[in-house]
C-alpha cells in the first residue's frame, strides 16, 4: 500500500514547522496542529536568540552550527524582516558574574565583548547596568508567532499540506507504515505515512508512548507592554537577557519570563505579571509604569539534568519524537529540523546526547 505522506508532523509550533521547512523540500509532508499554529510554548516564546545562556553565559550546545542554521531557516521562511539581529546585551547581576560574564567574553571573542558599566552609561543611558554587562552580537529576537507562520508557508509553497484545529488521536505502526488516527468533528480520520514525527511540546501528557519519557514541565509567562514613556524611537536598544527577559519592538515591547516547576493552572496570572515587572524594571526602571496590554502562558518542556532536546524513534523506526527544547527552541529547532532529513534515513546519525531516553 502506498502511504498518502511520506511524513506527517504533529505540532506547528517551533520544533514542527520547522521540521515542515526543512523536510517539505525532500518529502511530501503534512502537517496537522490541534489547535493553530504556536498555540503552545512558541506562541508565549519571548523570541529571544540568544547563543550565551545561564549564570556563566555558556554557548548553547554546537553554537555555531546552530547560529548558522538559524539565520539560514529565517532567510529560507523569507522572515529576515522580523529579525532583530543586532545581538543581546546581558547586565551582570552582581560583581562575581561580572568576572564570569568578562572571562565569556574572553573565551568566545566571535560571539560578545565584555562593557565595563562606564561603556554602558554611554552607549546605553537608559539600560541599569552598575556592574557592566556582556554585549553579545550574534543572535538578537525574532516574532515567534509570525516566523512559525512563515515557515509553514514556505513549507505549504514546496508542496507541504497542513490541517489546522486537527487533533492526532493515535497511530498503528508497521514495518512499512504509520497509521495516523485524527479527529475530525466528533468522528475519525486515518491517513497514512511512511514515518510520523510528534513535535507536541506539552501534549506529549496525551499519548502513553512519550509519557514514559525524561521530560519536565516549565510553565512561564510573557508580557506585551506598550512602549515605556522617555524612550526613544527607533529603540536604539537591542534586546536584554539579565534578570528577565526585554524585546523591546516599536511601538510595544515584550517582557518575560517566570519559570514555575509547580503549578495547576497553565493559564497566565497576575502575580507572574508582577514577577516580570519586578525583575525587568530593575533594568528599565520605566518599565514599571508602562501599560500591560497582554499576557501569553506555555509549557516549556525539559530534559532534567542534560538540558538538551530529544529527538529519535519512540516506536519502532517510523515513529519519531522531537521535544525537550527548553528554553533553547530557536537555536536549536531549526538545527535538529535541518539535521532530520538525514536522522530519519539512518537514525545512527542521531547524536546520543539528544537521543531517546526513558524517565527513571
Ligand atoms: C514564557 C516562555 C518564554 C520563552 N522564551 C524563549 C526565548 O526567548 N527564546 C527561545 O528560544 N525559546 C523560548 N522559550 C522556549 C520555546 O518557546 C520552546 O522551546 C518552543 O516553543 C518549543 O516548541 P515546540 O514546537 O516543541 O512546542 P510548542 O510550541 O508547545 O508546540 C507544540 C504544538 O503541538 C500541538 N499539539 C500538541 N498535541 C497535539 C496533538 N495531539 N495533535 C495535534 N497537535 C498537537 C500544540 O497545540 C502546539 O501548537 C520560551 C518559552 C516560554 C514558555
Amino acid at each position: 500500500m502506498n502511504p498518502h505522506y511520506d511524513v506527517i508532523i504533529v505540532g506547528a509550533g517551533l520544533a514542527g514547522a520547522s521540521a515542515a521547512l526543512w523536510l517539505s523540500h525532500r518529502f511530501r509532508v503534512l502537517i496537522v496542529e490541534a489547535d493553530e499554529p504556536a498555540a503552545g510554548a512558541s506562541g508565549a516564546g519571548a523570541g529571544l536568540i540568544n547563543p550565551l545562556l545561564g549564570q556563566r553565559a555558556r554557548p548553547v550546545w554546537r553554537v555555531d552550527d546552530a547560529l548558522e542554521i538559524v539565520e539560514e531557516t529565517i532567510e529560507r521562511a523569507d522572515a529576515s524582516d522580523l529579525f532583530d539581529d543586532r545581538g543581546l546585551i546581558r547586565p551582570a547581576l552582581d560583581e562575581e558574574q561580572a568576572r564570569r560574564f568578562e572571562a565569556a567574553a574572553d573565551d568566545h571573542p566571535a560571539l560578545a565583548v565584555w562593557f565595563p558599566a562606564d561603556r554602558m552609561q554611554a552607549e546605553f543611558p537608559d539600560v541599569s547596568a552598575r556592574h557592566g554587562a556582556l554585549r553579545i552580537v550574534r543572535g538578537g529576537a525574532i516574532d515567534i508567532t509570525r516566523f512559525v507562520g512563515r515557515m509553514i508557508k514556505t513549507a505549504a509553497s514546496a508542496g507541504a499540506e497542513a490541517r489546522f484545529g486537527t487533533a492526532v488521536t493515535g497511530w498503528t505502526s508497521s514495518a512499512s507504515l504509520v497509521e495516523v488516527s485524527l479527529s475530525v468533528e466528533n468522528d475519525v480520520d486515518v491517513i497514512t505515512a511512511r514515518h510520523l514525527v510528534l513535535a507536541t511540546g506539552d501534549g506529549f501528557l496525551g499519548f502513553p508512548a512519550l509519557r514514559r519519557l525524561a521530560l519536565h514541565r516549565i510553565k512561564g509567562q510573557t508580557i506585551r507592554i506598550r512602549r515605556p514613556s522617555g524612550i526613544a524611537m527607533p529603540c536604539a536598544i537591542p534586546p536584554i537577557s539579565g534578570s528577565g527577559y526585554i524585546v523591546p519592538e516599536v511601538a510595544t515591547w515584550v517582557l518575560g519570563s517566570t519559570y514555575e516547576h509547580r503549578f495547576t493552572s497553565t493559564t497566565p496570572t497576575l502575580d507572574a505579571d508582577r514577577a516580570i515587572i519586578d525583575k525587568t524594571s530593575a533594568m528599565i526602571p520605566s518599565i514599571r509604569d508602562a501599560e500591560i496590554l497582554d499576557r501569553r502562558a506555555g509549557v516549556r518542556v525539559t530534559v532534567p539534568r542534560l538540558r538538551l532536546p530529544m529527538v529519535g524513534p519512540v516506536d519502532g523506526e517510523r515513529v519519531w519524537t522531537i521535544n525537550g527544547l527548553g528554553s533553547k527552541g530557536l537555536l536549536l529547532a531549526p538545527f535538529i529540523a535541518k539535521s532530520l532529513c538525514g536522522w530519519i534515513a539512518d537514525p545512527t546519525l542521531v547524536p546520543p546526547e539528544l537521543g531517546v531516553r526513558e524517565s527513571e
